[in-house]
Order: structure tokens, then sequence, then C-alpha cells
């Protein structure tokens, strides 16, 4: 990939920057602006170089319409608190507002189109409608910088089909994710604990599947933990199951076992009644329940690690020289099944290994908890992203400025 540390001048030149600013919104108030900071080294590096710099990036999922409630309107206003100077926003992604607001740029001034997820050509599938609209995007800018590491992993034309037609370079976002992706699967520092959380166990098989090959020891909590105690043989009552993944769950026990590898499950889980999590406003009715995994209450779910596990999952990671985590160990979003998570954030923030936040839920619970960034090795802006590189697949946003290079 060519770096934009190879640029030469490009002072008067616009520098068409695509971005992950999809951050999480309450109402028009950003809750966690990690994104838009870790977009900055590359934005003032640009700035200082004189160009003029037009940046392109999504919020939520518009599905290819014009919708208010997706407008990059607080990302603008925050982009310019963070860089100290106005950041314009065209009213459009492509058409004349975006064309003028690009036309009236100064040398260093920045400006942001429209959502580009409000066109339709950004998403689709064919071939063709995507170029059409990328050459719209190319005539924005004399050079492409990819640095929205988040959506690497999509085929779409902001991320991959405008690399093609302009000279296109990596910003220094997507070469610090890629190099410390690199670190973790290129002959990590041992022990590498993984740990794995989060909802929906279908969604990490495939992580699942190579980082075994690659980690010493494997810790897995959050909602996708109970389909693995299921595969044990343990009852797991009113908890998360993803009944067509028990076979799998159980044929990675065994894989786990047979490579040597430490496969870690809870030992104990705090329970709630059925239906007592209101997921919509994160809030809980009835109270909460300790259990050891052995014994899960059959009227109630496991929605935290207990303290047993948190105990022991600390002292695994206290000893790791890698650690990688991605997803929540229960719904940390309500105060009351949060320790669990907390308690592998502090793990973390206390180990002197070389530790990884995964992005998403992750990211935004350690920052919720209070953690600094500085805390941690390294907190991606790509969970999906971090996750399919590390799953081994090919990422198209970053094979693509390896094919131009
Ligand atoms: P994911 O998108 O798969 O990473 O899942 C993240 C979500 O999983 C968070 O919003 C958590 O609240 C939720 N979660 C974690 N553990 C559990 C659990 N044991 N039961 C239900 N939801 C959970």
């Amino acid at each position: 990939m060519k770096s934009i540390a190879d640029l030469g001048d490009v002072a008067g030149q616009r520098a068409l920057v695509r971005c992950d600013f999809n951050v999480p919104l309450q109402g028009d108030q950003i809750t966690d602006d990690g994104r838009i900071r870790a977009a900055l080294p590359t934005l003032t590096a640009l700035q200082q170089a004189g160009a003029k710099i037009v940046i392109m990036a999504h919020m939520g999922r518009p599905d290819g319409e014009v919708n208010p409630k997706y407008s990059l309107a607080p990302v603008a206003a925050r982009l310019g608190e963070l860089l100290g100077c106005d950041v314009a926003l065209a009213a459009n992604v492509v058409g004349s507002s975006a064309q003028e607001t690009v036309a009236g740029l100064d040398n260093g001034q920045v400006a942001l189109v429209e959502n580009v997820r409000f066109e339709p050509g950004e998403t689709s599938k064919d071939d063709g409608e995507r170029l059409e609209l990328a050459e719209k995007y190319a005539a924005l800018g004399d050079f492409f910088v990819s640095d929205g590491f988040g959506v690497v992993h999509r085929k779409q034309a902001s991320v991959y089909d405008v690399a093609k037609l302009l000279p296109a370079y990596a910003g220094f976002l997507v070469e610090a994710e890629v190099e410390v992706l690199k670190k973790l699967t290129v002959a990590p520092q041992r022990p590498y604990v993984v740990i794995l959380g989060g909802a929906k166990v279908a969604d990490k098989l495939a992580v699942i599947d190579n980082l075994l090959k690659v980690a010493d020891t494997l810790i897995i909590g959050g909602g996708m933990a109970y389909t693995f105690a299921k595969a044990q043989g343990y009852e797991v009552g009113k908890s998360l199951l993803d009944e067509t993944k028990i076979d799998d769950c159980a044929g990675y026990l065994q894989q786990g076992e047979a490579l040597g590898k430490k496969v870690l499950l809870p030992v104990d889980a705090l329970c709630v009644g059925e239906n007592a999590i209101d997921f919509s406003t994160f809030t809980l009715s009835g109270d909460v329940v300790e259990a050891d995994i052995t014994d899960l209450p059959a009227d109630r779910g496991g929605c935290d690690i207990g303290p047993k596990s948190a105990e022991v999952f600390a002292s695994e990671i206290a000893g790791a020289k890698t650690v990688f985590w991605n997803g929540p160990m229960g719904v940390f979003e309500i105060d009351a099944l949060a320790d669990g998570t907390k308690g592998v954030a502090k793990a973390l923030v206390d180990s002197d290994a070389f530790t990884v936040v995964g992005g998403g839920d992750s990211a935004a619970a350690v920052r919720a908890f209070g953690y600094d960034d500085s805390q941690f090795g390294h907190i991606s802006t790509g969970g999906g992203a971090s996750l399919e590189y590390l799953e081994g697949k090919e990422l198209p946003g970053l094979s693509v400025l390896e094919e131009v290079s």
C-alpha cells in the first residue's frame, strides 16, 4: 500500500479522504467521538501539507435515501471543534452543493460531503452502479486517501471503487490498524490470550476457528458462552442459546483440546428473570441471582459472568504478553450486569501485555467505564473489520490499495 507519508508536494491539491465517522449518537449528541479523534493524524498532516480536504463518511443505514436523521451535521461540528477550524458540510453527496463546497475550499481547509449512504450506488451490489457513483466522487478530488478502517471490509463505492479511479494512499489510521493486526497474526508475543464475548455466537465462529490456531488461550464470555455451556452438557435456562451452533461449539472445544490450547468458559453467571431486560432502554426489572454454570436456574437467563469467572479470566490475562478482546462479558449497558465486562477491562489496563480492544461495543464499554485510550496498547476503530482480518478474510478496501500501488 502507498502511504500518505510518501505524498509529494500536495499544496493546493484536493485530498478526497474516506473516514469512518459512524459514531454513536443520542439525539444529536455524539456519545463516543473515538472514531473522529482517530482520523486527526491524517487530517492534520494533510492540512499542514496545504491540501484541500474533502471527507466522505457514512452514518447508520439510511438505505440509499436522504434522511436527515442520519445527517453528518453532528460530526462536522465535532470535527471542527477537534481541528480548531470550521468544517463545512455540503447539503448533498455529489450534487451541486458538494461541488460548490469543494470548489470554495482554500488550502488547508476541510469540508465534509453528506452521508455517502444517502446515495443508492454506495452500497449497491451492482458493480456498474457503484462505479458510476465512484466516478462522481473522483471528480471531487485529485488523490484518494483511505482512512476509514471500520469500513475496509466493505466493497463499497467510497471505499473500494474510488480507489481505482484516483492515485490512492492509505491514511495513518489504516496503516496503524493494519500494523497492530499483523502483530496479532504474525508471531505475537506469548502467551497470547484472546477474549471473545457479545451476544451472537454465530458471528464469532469463523474468528474462533482461526484464532484457535494462533492464540494460546481462548476466553469466552457474554451471551455466546451459553451455547458453549450447552455443548459441554449444561442446561442454560433462559440464557441466549443458538441451537443450530451447539455442534460447532462442541467441535471447537474438542479442537482446542487436540491443539493443546486452553479454552476458558464462565464457571458462574449472574442471572435475571425471563424478559426482565428491556433492551430498547436497557432497564432491568427484578433481582439478579448468582449461580454456578453447572446449576443455572431453569427460569432465568445468564446476563453477565459471575465473580468467580471474572477472577479466573483476570488471572489468565495477568499472565499474558498479548491480549485481544472483542465483545462484552454481559449486558454491560446495565450497571448491575456490567461487573464482568468491567473486570476484563481492568485486567487489560493492569496488564503489562500488548493489549488490543477490537472495536465496537468493547471499545465503547471501556470508554464508558472511564478508561482512556492510552491505557491500552490499541483500541481498534473497526470491530467488524478487525474480526474479518483475524478470520483471514480478504478485505476489499485494503486489497484494492495493494492492487493499485
Ligand atoms: P455483539 O454485537 O454480538 O458483540 O453483542 C453485544 C451485545 O451483547 C451488547 O449490547 C450486550 O448487552 C449483549 N450481551 C452480552 N452478553 C449478553 C448476555 N449474556 N445475554 C444477552 N445479551 C448479552
